[in-house]
This record gives C-alpha cells, sequence and structure tokens, in this order.
C-alpha cells in the first residue's frame, strides 16, 4: 500500500468539496496536524474519543470526519474531553481532515446525496441556505401510500426509531431531506413543495408547522442520518491515490 503527503490529501479533500464555497460552523480541512505521509484513512461521523481510540487500534495515519474538534462558540480551553483527544492525536502523530456542510452538500458522495442511495431517493432539485437541502422522490418513481409509511421505510433501511409529525393520510410524492440537525431547513422544504421532510432532529416548533401546513415531518437520528458521507469520500479519495480505508462507526442513540 502506499502513502500520500499530508498536503496532497488535504488537496484531494479540498478539491472534492471545495470547502471556500460555504461559510462553516467551524474550520474545514486539515484540523490537526499529524505525521508527514498518510498510508491508512479512517472515516467515521465523529471526532470522538472513541472514534480515535478505534483509529489508533487500527493504525490509521488520518481521520476523516464530518463532526471536527473545533466549532463557534467554543471558548478555546484545552481541558477535559478537549485535552483528552487531541492528547491522543497528537501522541500517535495522526491526521484530522474534517468537513462539515461540505460534506453534507456534495452531489454524489455527500451526507445528502447517500442518504438519498440508502433511502432509494432521487433528488431532482435542491433547496435552502447553501442548497443542503434535496428534493425529489423515489427512484422507482413511486409514492408513499402515507407518511407511516415512509416512516416506516426509514426506519427499517435505517434500523433507528423516528419520529414522524403532521398529517398520516395523504400520500407522499415529493420527498425533501436534509441530514443532521436541519429542522430548521423546514420551511423553506415546505416552500419548495415537498409533501414530506426527512432530517435528523426534530425541535418543538416543527410538530406544528406539520400539522398547519399539511407537510410531514420524520426526524430518523442526526448520526443515523449521516454515517453515510465521509466513508463515501474517504473510500473515494483513498481509492483516488491508493490508500487503504477503513470505516469505523460509533454507535450513537442521538
Ligand atoms: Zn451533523
Amino acid at each position: 500500500m502506499s502513502t500520500t503527503p499530508r498536503q496532497d490529501l488535504l488537496q484531494a479533500f479540498d478539491t472534492l468539496l471545495q470547502p471556500a464555497r460555504f461559510k462553516d460552523y467551524g474550520p474545514n480541512g486539515l484540523q490537526v496536524e499529524g505525521k508527514p505521509e498518510v498510508g491508512k484513512i479512517v472515516s467515521g461521523v465523529t471526532a470522538s474519543l472513541a472514534l480515535i481510540e478505534a483509529a489508533v487500534a487500527a493504525q490509521a495515519d488520518a481521520i476523516f470526519v464530518h463532526h471536527g474538534l473545533f466549532w463557534r462558540g467554543q471558548d478555546g480551553r484545552v481541558t477535559g474531553w478537549m485535552k483528552q483527544r487531541l492528547a491522543l492525536l497528537l501522541a500517535h502523530d495522526i491526521n484530522l481532515y474534517a468537513y462539515h456542510l461540505p460534506l453534507d452538500a456534495h452531489p454524489e458522495l455527500g451526507n445528502n446525496a447517500q442518504l438519498g442511495v440508502q433511502l432509494g431517493l432521487a433528488a431532482t432539485g435542491r433547496f435552502g441556505e447553501h442548497d443542503l437541502g434535496f428534493l425529489g422522490g423515489r427512484t422507482d418513481g413511486g409514492q408513499f401510500a402515507n407518511a407511516g409509511a415512509l416512516a416506516a421505510h426509514v426506519k427499517k433501511v435505517l434500523n433507528r426509531p423516528v419520529t414522524q409529525a403532521g398529517p398520516a393520510q395523504a400520500a407522499i410524492k415529493n420527498i425533501a431531506w436534509c441530514t443532521g440537525g436541519a429542522q430548521g431547513y423546514f420551511e423553506a422544504a415546505i416552500v419548495a413543495g415537498a409533501d414530506a421532510f426527512i432530517t435528523g432532529e426534530i425541535s418543538e416548533p416543527q410538530a406544528h408547522y406539520a400539522r398547519e401546513m399539511g407537510v410531514a415531518f420524520i426526524a430518523c437520528g442526526h448520526h443515523a442520518s449521516e454515517r453515510y458521507g465521509a466513508p463515501a469520500v474517504a473510500a473515494h479519495v483513498a481509492r483516488q491515490l491508493g490508500l487503504a480505508h477503513q470505516f469505523i462507526d460509533i454507535d450513537n442513540p442521538a
């Protein structure tokens, strides 16, 4: 198995995901500098201590995640969980690459596109800020008999309980989705013409919007909705550069 310079790997991720196009909640790209040459990438959803430990055990030279370590609003102190995660990364000289919104948005390999693949949905349009929302329908052109049938389908595919709000009877043809904590995209999905909206999380207002606007809202879990983009991108880039890649899912009930 070959290796590639840390900067070339960064370049490959940047070329694919184009982070400069996004105004994000944290820095995209190389968040923690490790060894100069990378032979093996471990991908995961979140740069948690458990993922870093698993990457160490897997002898990774780089970790590629959707949720990195640094976010707007943090106070910048390296204490507690931050100290533990950073200490382990630095002790093993592991590079940490993190891409947030650019990883949600990529039209074929991103979280939204890959969740669509899992659910058998194809996008015909995009909506919302940064065009992060995907709008389309079933790949086979069919429709769901009602929101309950769609919710049951999502639950079965993701193997995760879902929360459903809004109309229960109407057939569902136009389906909008946006992974993670995208409950704030619900109103844009309604305007875009969705019969149902799927995201990871629900907050209190969305159930009312769903009932009042007649559009179903399905929350399937933040983590569960974002398990597919990081491995798709990391596998693609690893193949491109002749590197080893392994996806490690650290289960999360959220
Ligand atoms: Zn997320």
